[in-house]
């Protein structure tokens, strides 16, 4: 089968590898869509190494068909649509046994140290099968679609340590994919006003068809302000960081009312160092967390959101690619316009 293989920093080389068959305990999965995200462009960079050793099919939010399934497997059949959780918890560690399983002290990840979606096809290994992290999906959708449930999951797993309430003014930071899909859960758990912060205008422009009720370009300096405005001068309820500059943590804290709640949702780029206003966080009482990854149970009410149309995911999409140009696209997923591009094998021929 052809695959996109990354063979070391910068390079991401389209080549044939032997195609994989699915043994005991294993699932084939035809991949009919991988979309890129931020950490597949890390890995590229020679930014994170952890679990990466090349030569490796990278590629972590894939949706396709099974094709064969191995010996002793229940539970699937040939013909259904899945997807995956790409992080498979151990099950046992200190964490997984107190429901923070996204941070398992041995967890393996497809798409890093297991082969991903970047191929024709993937083979779902045995260890993700009994840890319940394939799902299949109960309707037929566009397999771009689903595979956006991964990084969906994520920030459903965000709201869970950030909970939006009924009533609440939220603010986002950053209405990259990650923004927009907060934007859109916020509003579906009640929230009143959803201001997003972005200097984008074409993003400014897609977070108002997202839902978002106020679109602010914070060059302008007016964040603060407009924040002010909607929220009687107490800052917002809470917030979400979807820009991984550690400079930006203090207007996150800083735009939030006494109490409210700061997700700090991206990763920070570097050492993540920045001069933090601690009083802002004592004097304000703010409850402020992180977040990485999620839990399979995030995983499984992400899927039900993009299954049932509650989270719009057709508009997510802006680039597709044939798996040839998989260097391509990576290159578009870098660029600051479009929001998710997808890897869709034999894309060529479809159209
Ligand atoms: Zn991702
Ligand atoms: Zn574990």
């Amino acid at each position: 089968m052809k695959a996109a293989v990354f063979e070391g920093v910068g390079r991401l080389e389209v080549r044939e590898v032997g195609t994989p068959e699915a043994g005991p305990g294993e699932v084939l999965v035809k991949v009919g869509a991988n979309t890129l995200c931020g950490t597949d462009l890390r890995i590229l960079r020679g930014e994170k190494t952890a679990g990466i050793k090349p030569p490796a099919i990278i590629g972590h939010e894939v949706a396709g068909h099974i094709v064969e399934v191995g010996d002793g497997v229940r539970g699937f059949e040939a013909g259904a649509q899945v997807t995956i959780t790409p992080m498979i918890p151990c099950g046992r560690c200190f964490y997984c046994r107190r429901d923070m399983e996204n941070v398992c002290e041995n967890v393996r990840a497809v798409g890093y140290e297991i082969p991903g979606g970047l191929g024709e096809y993937m083979k779902v290994p045995a260890e993700a099968i009994e840890a319940g992290c394939l799902f299949v999906a109960e309707e037929e959708l566009s397999p771009e679609r689903l595979a956006l449930v991964e990084p969906l999951s994520c920030c459903v797993y965000g709201q869970v340590r950030s909970p939006v309430e009924a009533g609440d003014t939220v603010l986002v930071i950053g209405a990259g994919p990650i923004g927009l899909f907060h934007v859109q859960l916020a509003l579906l758990a009640g929230a009143e006003t959803v201001i997003v912060s972005q200097r984008s205008e074409h993003r400014r422009r897609l977070a108002s068809q997202f839902g978002a009720h106020v679109v602010v370009d914070p060059s302008g300096g007016e964040l603060p302000e407009v924040v002010a405005e909607h929220t009687q001068g107490r800052g917002v309820d809470a917030t979400f960081l979807c820009i991984g500059v550690p400079q930006l943590v203090n207007e996150a804290l800083r735009l939030t009312r006494k109490g409210g709640r700061v997700n700090l949702f991206a990763g920070f780029a570097g050492a993540g160092l920045s001069e933090i206003e601690a009083n802002l966080i004592h004097y304000n009482e703010l409850r402020v967390t992180g977040q990485t990854g999620a839990r399979r149970e995030d995983f499984a009410a992400a899927l039900d959101l993009v299954v049932s149309g509650r989270i719009e995911t057709e508009r997510m999409i802006t680039a597709r690619f044939p798996l040839e140009e998989a260097p391509k696209a990576m290159e578009a997923a870098s660029g600051r316009e479009g929001i998710k591009v997808a890897v869709i094998p034999g894309y060529r021929d479809k159209t």
